[in-house]
């Protein structure tokens, strides 16, 4: 669903991305870990054309999003193509970025409607399902700021999934919660991994990427330091990096 081969990343002097590379199969959660600032929110920014790569080669669904030549020049697909391709991927922030002035249920009918063209009614029976299946039915006319923040995060869920994407792209969602509220998002991820969404998902929680996750990434300084399955990379680190990221959580 995914292949990114040697991203390469820089914010002016700073090296941010440093040949990065991520594969995804159809299905596939992958966990992303790594401490603060070792270029995890870039990556998925750079998946979804939130930001721009300068070296390496994107692929969603097999098509290129970005290739780089034997010159090292970037080629990246006309707009209106990535528009399309990006529109595949949903992506739930840290810190919900719900429409404020709209309701719930607004929330979820606003991009199907403006991005896809469908009618309100069109899209109505999908919004109200999917608020059944994150819990928040009874909360469709609210406006965000009357909710909790694992509300607004379930309704964020609910949001992406309402444009149907093919991959859904996490960064720490449960970060700016309360520790009492992480469960029922974490709960609302993992009925979705359940069904076999593909899913990358940045995380500080690594209970739920040793549970649910069936491959984790541990990033450092921008780059990739080791992969895994969860058994591996918990129970057997290969390298010091890692083992020293995973004994300062304990
Ligand atoms: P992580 O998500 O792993 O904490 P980020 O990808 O957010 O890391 O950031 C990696 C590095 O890039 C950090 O040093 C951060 O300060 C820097 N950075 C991120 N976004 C920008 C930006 N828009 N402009 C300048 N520096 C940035
Ligand atoms: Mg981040």
């Amino acid at each position: 669903m995914i292949r990114a081969i040697d991203l390469h990343k820089r914010f002016g002097e700073l090296a941010v991305l440093r040949g990065v590379s991520l594969e995804v199969a159809r299905g596939e959660v992958v966990a992303v870990i790594g401490p603060s600032g070792s270029g995890k929110s870039t990556l998925l920014r750079c998946l979804i054309h939130l930001e721009t790569i300068e070296r390496g080669a994107i692929e969603i669904e097999g098509r290129p999003l970005v290739s780089t030549d034997a010159h090292g020049h970037c080629h990246y697909l006309p707009e209106a193509e990535i528009r399309q391709l990006c529109g595949r991927m949903g992506m739930v922030f840290q810190h919900f970025n719900l429409f404020p002035h709209l309701t719930v249920l607004q929330n979820l009918i606003e991009a199907p409607v403006t991005v896809k063209g469908l009618s309100r009614d069109a899209v109505l029976p999908l919004a109200e399902e999917l608020l059944r299946k994150v819990g928040l039915f009874d909360k469709r006319d609210n406006y965000p700021s009357r909710l909790s923040g694992g509300q607004k995060q379930r309704v964020a869920i609910a949001r992406a999934l309402a444009m149907q994407p093919d991959i859904l792209l996490f960064d720490e969602p449960t970060s700016a919660l309360d520790p009492e509220l992480t469960g029922e998002v974490l709960r609302t991820m993992r009925a979705l991994a359940e069904e076999h969404m593909t899913m990358v998902v940045v995380t500080h929680e690594m209970g739920f990427a040793r549970e649910v996750a069936s491959r984790v990434v541990f990033m450092d300084g921008g780059q990739v330091v080791e992969a895994g399955t969860p058994q591996q990379l918990f129970g057997a680190p290969q390298q010091p990096r890692t083992r020293a990221f995973l004994t300062q959580l304990l």
